[in-house]
């Protein structure tokens, strides 16, 4: 893969590429953003993998970032013996009932007339009665009725706060490990990221947030989401099933724009090249579907059940990268810096971050390069979406490793630095050394006055290497 791809691919591992080739395979391919979903496999099955994956990583001195994903409140059926279901059947679901479904609260939101749907949707009832302790249905589709299938009920949602009791029991295991960020399911408000935040801080584990966008409510409350939030993903799994289908790409396009807006990554997900879970080449609106949404100007693209459980997990890499870099050679990047001239306006962080990029493109520069504490100055110079490498150096592991999920950044660790000049000089370092820029090339740098102290930004000037 060429190192200046842009858009970043999230990998999800599972059975299909936990082994360590194919985690080999990953890295060689530009992967550095790595997925655990703890909705399924046991939590020794996702250590093994981060184990794997860090040895893997410093081996080839390299910056991955690893995030798990919590299984939140996903309303599911109990356990049963799987059966047929044939389209008109009548059957019941509850508590007492043909089908198991142990959630109270599905009893207390279920209405007469709401329509259930099953897993992805491929099974789908219609409420006939409710009884005290179930809810007779009849089927509208026809197929296998199996065991722990998601429960959706259409245009209502679950009261159920996001950061569940099994979240923190997950949690209090997976703190120990190496992980660099924690997706949070269901999020309903801004609040229930402040919940999983204070939960952190009270372990001194102050880990960045992805708020997982898949629920109506959280469409409504994505302003508030996206100011206590540190990255967004729309979640259009499940977001396909609480809103009608018809909805999600405008709601994709108003959360990714939004996202950018408040300079927060923002992650699309789910069945971007699903055909190719048994097939080695995508389909044409899959395709289509990639390279719009990097248009749409997210910062990263996912891979799920491909990569997770799929025949071709390495081939979907790569096709990825061959769309983000068809799509990074063609896009206009003057019309983006000049569209985003706005942002410019509201703060000193913002108009220089801006003139950076201006700066780039105008003068033809090779990279800009950002000396950033908390990652900050990076991800607002990125949102204006320049033409050139983001060069992000920092002392702070964390904020190299957060900056993996943003459009354009390749984020390395420096030393500490007493100086502002000595921080910058590092900086030069470690972008030539990664092959970013050459002896004689013209780079564009901004940085804060003092190394080390947040929020700083009020430097920017055009260098020689
Ligand atoms: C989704 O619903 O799109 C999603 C990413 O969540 P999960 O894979 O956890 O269901």
């Amino acid at each position: 893969m060429s190192p200046f791809l842009r858009s970043k691919i999230v990998v999800t591992l599972g059975p299909a590429s936990c082994e360590l080739l194919r985690l080999k395979a990953l890295l060689n391919e530009g992967v550095r953003v790595f997925r655990l979903n703890l909705s399924h496999g046991d939590l020794a099955f996702h250590k093994r993998i981060v184990e794997s994956l860090r040895e893997e990583s410093a081996e080839r001195k390299i910056e991955i970032s690893i995030f798990v994903d919590l299984p939140g409140p996903k309303v599911r059926l109990g356990e049963f013996k799987a059966f047929e279901v044939k389209e008109g059947d009548s059957l019941s679901f509850g508590l007492k009932s043909d089908v198991p479904l142990p959630e109270k609260a599905f009893l207390k939101v279920v209405e007469e007339g709401d329509v259930i749907l099953l897993g992805d949707g491929f099974l789908r009832f219609r409420v006939e009665r409710v009884e005290r302790d179930r809810a007779k249905v009849r089927a509208e589709s026809s197929g296998k009725l199996t065991p722990r299938l998601g429960v959706t009920i259409v245009g209502k949602s679950f009261p159920l706060p996001a950061f569940t009791e099994k979240d923190r029991e997950i949690l209090s295991e997976v703190l120990s490990w190496d992980i660099d960020l924690i997706a949070l399911s269901f999020v309903l408000s801004g609040k229930d990221v402040f919940s999983l935040k204070s939960f952190l801080k009270e372990r001194g584990k102050e880990l960045p947030v992805i708020a997982k966008v898949e629920r109506a409510e959280a469409v409504e409350n994505i302003e508030g989401i996206l100011k206590t939030t540190d990255v967004v993903m729309v979640a259009r799994g499940d977001l396909g099933l609480t809103l009608p289908l018809e909805e999600v790409p405008m709601v994709q396009k108003r959360i990714i724009r939004e996202a950018r807006r408040e300079g927060v990554p923002s992650i699309t997900a789910t069945q971007m090249l699903e055909s190719m879970l048994h097939s080695p080449r995508p389909t044409r609106a899959e395709v289509s579907d990639v390279a719009n949404a990097i248009l749409d100007g997210t910062d990263c693209l996912m891979l799920s059940g491909e990569t997770a459980v799929g025949e071709y997990p390495i081939e979907a890499v790569k096709t990825m990268n061959k769309i983000s870099s068809m799509v990074e050679r063609e896009f206009d990047y003057g019309s983006a810096l000049a569209c985003s001239r706005v942002w410019a306006q509201n703060e000193p962080l913002d108009a220089i971050a801006f003139a950076a990029c201006e700066l780039a493109y105008n003068l033809e520069a090779k990279a800009i390069i950002v000396a950033t504490t908390t990652g900050r100055t990076a991800r607002r110079v990125s949102r204006f979406r320049p033409p050139v490498p983001v060069i992000a150096v920092s002392p702070s592991l964390l904020t190299v490793r957060s900056l993996n999920l943003t459009w354009g950044v390749y984020p390395f660790k420096v030393r500490m630095c007493r100086t502002t000049d000595e921080m910058l000089e590092e900086a030069l370092k470690a972008s030539q050394r990664s092959g970013f820029v050459k002896e004689g090339d013209r780079v564009v740098v901004t940085s804060g006055v003092l190394p080390g102290i947040p929020g700083g930004t009020n430097i920017i000037k055009v260098e020689t290497v």
